[in-house]
């Protein structure tokens, strides 16, 4: 298939292009497109076809569920048997924005866009191309993350392209997504509203909008059971070719453990600076400790106080390494506070759990 692909400025959006997109979607073909969050591969949610093609097109599982993304709160009643109070104090705050609420799904939804669950995930984008490309489309949008399955999730156009070049109709160029990690989901099905993956809109941000809010054990405790409550967060995710370890502790600790380690593989694989010959290495630091390490490749993903920040760099980082041909990979660890926990989340994941703590260790 040719991929069409355009350039949009947020600010001066093409009407045209917007409508071709939306043509695309009513006609059953896909479209990718720049949110806030991530960019996102779409197409129709009404439509189980649309919803298989985005399956096949990101090679992801059809067990895991697709978030309806919708342009105003007036669409919401038509995809869900009922919208709970807690909803509407959730929407007040945060939608449009970085928030995806689970309901119990009416019948207009089918069940492949669901993964086969009774239930549909929603999410209203603040992105002004998002909102008038949904409105385009004719309201309802099923999208994933614009990735493969299984890669890091894409926050520029260039790794969609890498992507999904020549398996969707369009692709939207709409620049940096300004979040960088996707939307946090929170359940309402159940009596307890559960945090289901963490993200930009924080626990203790949603609990000062309803109250008590609790999260799914099976995403921050990697020695829990049970599966996670949304499917697609039992797979491995967020992964850079790369094998990638998360370093914890004091800084000095930790980048005295990192080079040492990075010097040792050197020793075994090729000596220093025949990179070439040798494992190439790459460090996720800090602004703050990115000078100090010998890594072939040293990026920082922001000040260790801006989890703002990290958060908006974190993928493009870790892709970065996969065009560089890094293949031994170390990642500073921090704080699971705030943005902080989503920042850990993703990257526990995309290290499948491998983490060292320097604190107690003398290794
Ligand atoms: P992505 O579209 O790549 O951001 O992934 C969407 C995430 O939402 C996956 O982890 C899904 O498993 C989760 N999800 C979507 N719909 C539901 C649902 N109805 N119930 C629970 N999790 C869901
Ligand atoms: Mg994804």
């Amino acid at each position: 298939m040719k991929t069409e692909i355009v350039r949009i400025d947020e600010e001066n959006i093409d009407i045209d292009v917007i409508e071709r997109a939306g043509r695309i979607i009513k006609e059953g073909g896909l479209v990718a497109f720049p949110t806030e969050t991530v960019y996102g591969l779409g197409g129709d949610a009404l439509n189980s076809a649309s919803s298989e093609k985005i399956y096949a097109a990101k090679g992801r599982p059809s067990d895991n569920p697709l978030i309806v993304h919708i342009a105003g709160m007036n669409a919401l009643p038509f995809i869900v048997k009922e919208v709970p109070k807690a909803a509407y104090r959730l929407a007040e705050r945060y939608w449009p924005g970085p928030l995806t609420m689970i309901f119990h799904k009416a019948d207009s939804v089918p069940a492949k866009t669901t993964g086969g669950l009774e239930t549909v995930a929603v999410r209203m984008p603040s992105n002004k191309v998002a909102k008038a490309f949904i409105e385009a489309a004719g309201g309802y949008v099923a999208a994933p993350s614009a990735n493969r399955s299984g890669r890091p999730s894409p926050t520029v156009a260039k790794y969609v392209i890498e992507d999904l070049d020549g398996r969707v109709d369009m692709i939207i160029d709409g620049g940096q997504a300004s979040i960088g990690l996707e939307s946090t989901i929170i359940d309402l099905t159940e009596e307890k509203p559960m945090i289901l993956r963490p993200g930009y809109v924080t626990e203790e941000m949603l609990a000062a909008a309803i109250g008590d809010v609790e999260t799914d054990r099976s995403i921050i405790d990697a020695a829990c059971d049970k599966a996670p409550k949304a499917p697609g967060m039992k797979y491995r995710h967020y992964a850079p070719k790369g094998n990638l370890t998360i370093v914890e502790g004091q800084a000095e600790k930790v980048v005295s453990y990192i080079n040492a380690h990075i010097g040792k593989l050197r020793e075994e694989c090729g000596g220093v600076g025949e990179k070439a010959d040798g494992v190439r290495t790459g460090v996720i630091a800090t602004d703050e400790t990115a000078v100090l390490y010998q890594a072939d490749s040293v990026k920082s993903v922001g000040g260790r106080r801006d989890a703002e920040e990290i958060a908006r760099h974190l993928f493009r980082i870790l892709r970065e390494f996969d065009d560089e041909g890094v293949q031994v990979i170390y990642a500073e660890g921090f704080e699971q506070q705030g943005v902080g926990a989503a920042i850990m989340n993703r990257l526990l994941k995309a290290a499948g759990h491998q983490v060292i703590c320097v604190d107690d260790k003398t290794d």
